[in-house]
């Protein structure tokens, strides 16, 4: 089997691995970020309709206590109506007489509507604290999910870029520059095995006689198709048939460039 293939062939698997890890990351973060600003907006509204409760509900407790002493008054000019002695006093005390009657009857008719609006504010204000409690329920989870993530990948990320390194000693350099090539044009799959007679990145036939020549894992081909690198299945099942890192032993073979490898 090919040395070099056999390296890059996992090389593959573990930066799928890598961009796979990335990509889990990369979302979460952005959602949590989301959430928090939107828990942030929410408590922002919800305070803010707690000052407009607390404000109407100081308005209506004043304008309840100036009824109280208009009430007073009213009843207060009503008795002088009887005691004046001239016509002058008698119309004096009625203007003043009505005049506390017409701000009686504004008062009650604004504490009145401030009971409705106050009403509707408090049941609005119970909703979206309860919207609150909810928002900041599934921010602590994602939160704690997020949390989760880094300190699995951040451990996973250094194995697996330790392993990477290791492969990638063991690549030529003639594999490795189609890899780095074909892999961010092809979806991130720049190494494919054959699977009965067809490309395992595009699925399209590969002819007969390279079908032959992969056989023994000892070459590799191009896709015609995707342009992807090919490599027979002995080297896929030494990789992803066995969960232990490979170990190999193989006689080491000529590779393309004509280098020899010293056992
Ligand atoms: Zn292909």
């Amino acid at each position: 089997m090919n040395d070099s293939l056999l390296h890059l062939y996992e090389l593959q698997k573990v930066d799928r691995q890598l961009d796979d890890l990335v990509e889990s990351r990369g979302e979460l973060p952005d959602r949590v970020n989301e959430m928090r600003a939107q828990v942030q907006d929410q408590r922002q509204q919800v305070e803010q309709i707690r000052r407009d409760v607390h404000e109407v509900e100081s308005n209506s407790k004043k304008l309840t206590g100036d009824i109280v002493e208009l009430r007073e008054k009213v009843d207060r000019y009503k008795a002088q109506q009887f005691d004046v002695k001239t016509t002058r006093e008698y119309d004096a005390i009625t203007f003043q007489l009505e005049d506390a009657q017409r701000r009686l009857h504004t008062n009650m008719e604004a504490v009145s509507r401030m009971g409705i609006e106050l009403e509707q504010l408090k049941m609005d204000e119970q909703q979206m604290s309860q919207d609150l409690s909810d928002m900041e329920t599934e921010l602590g989870e994602a939160e704690t999910a997020l949390s989760e993530v880094l300190a699995n990948t951040e451990e996973q990320e250094k194995e697996l870029l330790k392993r990477r390194e290791e492969l990638a000693s063991h690549v030529q350099p003639f594999h490795m520059t189609i890899y780095n090539r074909v892999r961010p044009a092809k979806g991130g799959i720049a190494v494919v095995s054959i699977k009965n007679g067809v490309c395992g990145g595009c699925f399209n036939a590969v002819p007969r006689q390279l079908v032959l020549e992969l056989r023994k894992g000892d070459k590799h081909a191009v896709c015609e198709y995707c342009g992807r690198i090919i490599v027979g299945e002995p080297i896929a099942i030494a990789v992803d048939g066995e969960p232990e890192p490979v170990t190999y032993d193989v006689e080491s073979e000529e590779f393309e460039s004509g280098e020899e490898n010293e056992e």
